[in-house]
């Protein structure tokens, strides 16, 4: 990413850094901190914050991070974006406290692993940003001295993930508003059992409903004496945690200054930003493959140089990468010196030429995706779910093109099998054995409200609950 360095050849090494300013991708917001960028979620110019620069890491760093563990290794790729808010101990002690669980690397053949990031307590790899989000609001939070009501829609992981990481922070108090008919019994239990600062409301609805009751309320001058932030994708506070786990696979898979090839199957493309963070801030990337299901709007894209995105999204199997229109490509084309807006225009195109040496990317329909769950586990004793399956998949449509060998390997598994047991079961006649996380929730009283999806109630609801 020739871009980019130049960025960090600006700083002479981490310890004479200045604070990491974000900017607008609009290009119409004053810049700000990583404290506000937190706190705000959007621009005010409704564009997406991006690190002006990126802390780098060196050779010397990517070799000593082989023998650290992953809480520590996200404590020192993370203090360069904390420097001068977050005093180092206390953010050593927040990436302790959030990464407390495993990371597997699960080797299929050669060089070729895959990284579970499902290992946290709602099994999914939300729980990785979630959870240092939740630390860092929670944090700044309890500095101002004021309160916080963060507000999110979600089709299920986002919901989960959020609830779970803000449960028991202070001053902080979490909504969450899901479709009834449209989650999982399990996503739905995750959210519902959880109490304590943690509401949630069924809504009679699709997503897109409860998305568009979220966004009319930020909008809503009736509801400004009320301290309400978002924690979808938007929020810069989920990405740059999303760095860290490619840099911890290259430092256990691959020589240090070795290039790697990351694997990330995507929706609205926040996980495959963290590993576009990750390259910029050093680490030697040498393919980033980015399957998608049946919504291609983004390896078209690379094909074409035309953006269209896809309305209504179409509904796959995969279902947390159902995006049609991913609101974090406006990122990815700032970082390669585009302008795209939240509409999806384009008004100054990227480097494509660049962007297609870099990231290679495929669609996977749901026929493939069901066959990739069956061969994986006949050809490998893979186990793999949907969303992996499309991951999986893409990156074997990439070895086609680029026959690698010796070369070190991660393709990402984002949610546990057992959070889609039936489906596994009717492919491969296993079903899959849940982690304690998961097997606790049956035990658990659900607690949760229920509206229709009309705004007036739901400005009605959140002014007598959150009103002073
Ligand atoms: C959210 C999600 C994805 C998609 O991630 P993006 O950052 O939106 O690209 C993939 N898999 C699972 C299991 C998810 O929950």
């Amino acid at each position: 990413m020739i871009g980019l360095h130049l960025a960090c050849e600006q700083y002479m090494g981490r310890h004479h850094m200045d604070r990491v300013l974000f900017e607008s991708t609009n290009r119409r917001s004053p810049a700000v901190d990583l404290r506000q960028a937190l706190l705000q979620g959007q621009a005010p110019d409704r564009g997406l914050y991006i690190p002006r620069s990126f802390p780098s890491l060196t050779r010397h760093d990517l070799a000593e991070f082989g023998q650290l563990p992953y809480c520590e290794i996200a404590f020192r790729v993370l203090s360069g974006f904390c420097q001068g808010i977050l005093a180092p101990e206390d953010l050593r002690s927040l990436c302790r406290d959030a990464y407390n669980f495993e990371v597997p690397l699960e080797k299929v053949f050669d060089r070729v692993h895959v990284m579970r990031l499902d290992q946290g307590p709602t099994a999914s790899f939300k729980d990785f940003a979630a959870r240092m989000m939740a630390r860092w609001i929670g944090r700044f939070v309890r500095e101002s001295g004021r309160s916080l009501n963060i507000l999110t829609a979600t089709s299920g992981d986002t919901g989960s993930a959020v609830a779970s990481a803000f449960h028991g922070v202070a001053g902080i108090r979490v909504l969450v508003l899901f479709p009834r008919g449209e989650v999982s019994h399990q996503q739905r239990k995750q959210m519902t059992t959880l109490r304590d600062n943690i509401r949630t409301i069924a809504v009679d609805g699709k997503f897109d409903d409860c998305q568009a009751l979220v966004k009319q309320a930020f909008a809503d001058p009736d509801l400004a004496g009320i301290p309400l932030s978002s924690a979808n994708s938007i929020n810069i506070g989920r990405l740059l945690p999303q760095s860290v786990y490619y840099i911890y696979a290259a430092s256990r898979l691959a020589e240090p200054g070795e290039p790697i090839v990351l694997t990330v199957p995507s929706g609205n493309f926040g996980n495959m930003m963290g590993a576009v963070i990750a390259n910029a801030m050093g680490l030697p990337v040498r393919r980033l493959v980015v399957p998608v299901n049946g919504n291609d709007e983004f390896p078209q894209f690379l094909k074409t140089g035309h953006y269209q995105k896809i309305e209504p999204s179409r509904n796959c199997l995969s279902n947390a990468m159902n995006v049609g229109h991913p609101s974090n490509l406006a990122r990815l084309v700032a970082l390669y010196g585009g302008q795209m807006d939240e509409t999806g225009r384009i008004h100054h195109p990227p480097r494509l030429d660049e962007m297609r040496q870099k990231i290679f990317s495929t669609s996977v329909s749901d026929e493939r995706t069901r066959d990739t769950i069956r061969d994986a586990w006949q050809s490998h004793r893979l186990m793999l779910e949907p969303h992996g399956a499309v991951g999986w998949r893409g990156f074997l449509d990439y070895l086609e093109t680029d026959p690698l060998s010796d070369v070190p390997i991660a393709v990402l598994e984002t949610a546990h099998p057992a959070k889609f047991p039936d489906e596994i079961e009717r492919i491969i006649g296993i079903s899959p054995s849940a982690p304690p996380s998961l097997a606790a929730l049956d035990r658990l009283p659900e607690d949760n409200d229920s509206m229709s999806a009309e705004y007036p109630l739901f400005k009605a609801y959140l002014l007598a609950r959150y009103g002073d």
